[in-house]
């Protein structure tokens, strides 16, 4: 393993450890993967993150079915859909699932999270779709996340949890953390019951003002090698 992969492993273990911190994910809830050139680095299955070594991350070719891995560990269980997130989209650099409070909770009720604050323009579009339920690890799901993330970079998963992507590790795990924070403001919002939603015309303006907002992007293929 080269330098370069080192650093990227452990910037997912130190990712995985702030969830906790942040309070996005706790226990072996979640996961994280990220592309290194024509590599997929993604944990592995059920590891406490406070356990959690550079040298567990498994990984395998992007180009492939998942069926090779390399590593002493299982991948995640999850596996499916960061896979097909990272071969469907040349873009996304890394990928973050969640079981973050308050986005679950609204999941579980099944609704979408509106423009109720200019930052759902992180998703990509004026809401946040929630996928229809499949149990976890399943190619089920990963087909229904496929399809709640068209035109978004991120979605709900009912009954489950969120998906967030990004050009790399730091901005997936920044969107994790601003639908957490967007799930509690339309909750909140939902209880005083007047949400006013911003037209989708005001999205696309600050979709347009996002593209120089948020943490420095790094395209994913200057960053890893190939
Ligand atoms: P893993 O520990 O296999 O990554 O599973 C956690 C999870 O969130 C499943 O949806
Ligand atoms: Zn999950």
């Amino acid at each position: 393993m080269d330098k370069a992969e080192l650093k990227l492993r452990e910037s997912i273990v130190n990712a995985c450890r702030s969830m906790n911190g942040l309070g996005i994910n706790q226990g072996t809830s979640g996961n994280i993967s990220a592309r290194y050139g024509k590599l997929m680095l993604i944990t592995p299955s059920g590891v406490p993150y406070d356990e959690l070594k550079a040298k567990d991350i498994v990984t395998t070719l992007i180009s492939s079915r998942g069926d090779k891995w390399n590593g002493a560990l299982a991948p995640s269980s999850e596996w499916r859909f960061h896979l097909r997130i990272l071969q469907d989209r040349p873009e996304a650099g890394s990928v973050v699932h969640t079981h973050s409070t308050y986005a679950t909770t609204l999941a579980i009720c099944n609704k979408p999270i509106p423009a109720i604050h200019y930052m759902v323009a992180a998703a990509g579009g004026p809401d946040i779709r929630v996928a229809p339920y499949a149990t976890y690890g399943t190619e089920e799901l990963s087909d229904l996340a496929m399809k709640a993330l068209e035109g978004r970079t991120c979605c709900l998963l009912r009954n489950h949890g969120v998906i967030a992507t990004g050009s790399d590790v730091r901005r997936a795990l920044w969107l994790a953390v601003e639908i957490e924070t967007l799930a509690r403001q339309y909750y909140l919002s939902l209880a005083l019951d007047n949400a006013q939603i911003l037209p989708d015309a005001e999205i696309t303006r600050v979709i347009e003002k996002f593209k120089n907002y948020g943490p420095p992007q790094k395209p994913a293929k200057r960053r890893a090698a190939e």
